[in-house]
């Protein structure tokens, strides 16, 4: 496996151990799949299939597609409500949706990164992100308030 895991050492990095929750496979019985290496010494790191494998898996997805939104190579669905301009694709709405994923990617991002430059970039990332949702989600609050809308009340 590709990805690299900068942070384990000791039993995880040997692949002795779960790299996600520390699980000794020597003591425990359980089930362990490769999951990347350790860039130290290229040797390769294990988790606990279930749930720890499973959840890098989900995080590697919300990375895959953060750095889709990052890349403006975002032709991700976006669950559409009605035909109100509020809630399609390109309407607050779905830039809200894209906003708050963009935020999920960057906690991924974050709970696995080490570098400096990185981290600094990610908050910066999430500062942005998380001030445009807000906005958006106060745009689309008042443009869904009983009574504000114009067309079929
Ligand atoms: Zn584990």
């Amino acid at each position: 496996m590709s990805r690299p895991f900068y942070n384990v050492n000791g039993p995880q990095g040997d692949g002795m151990a779960c790299v996600l929750c520390g699980a000794d496979f020597l003591k425990d019985k359980i089930t362990s799949v490769e999951v990347g290496h350790n860039p130290l010494d290229d040797g390769s790191v294990y988790a606990c299939k279930e749930p720890c494998a499973r959840l890098l898996a989900e995080d590697a997805e919300r990375m895959a597609l953060e750095m889709r939104v990052v890349a403006g190579l975002d032709d991700v669905d976006v669950p559409v409500g009605d035909d109100d301009p509020v809630f399609c694709v390109d309407g607050h709405f779905g830039s809200l949706l894209r906003d708050l994923r963009t935020l999920a990617g960057t906690e991924a991002l974050l709970a696995t990164s080490d570098d400096n430059t990185t981290i600094r970039f990610l908050l910066s990332l999430t500062a942005r992100h998380a001030e445009t949702a807000m906005m958006r989600a106060r745009l689309v609050l008042a443009r869904t308030k009983p009574g504000a809308r114009d067309g079929d009340a």
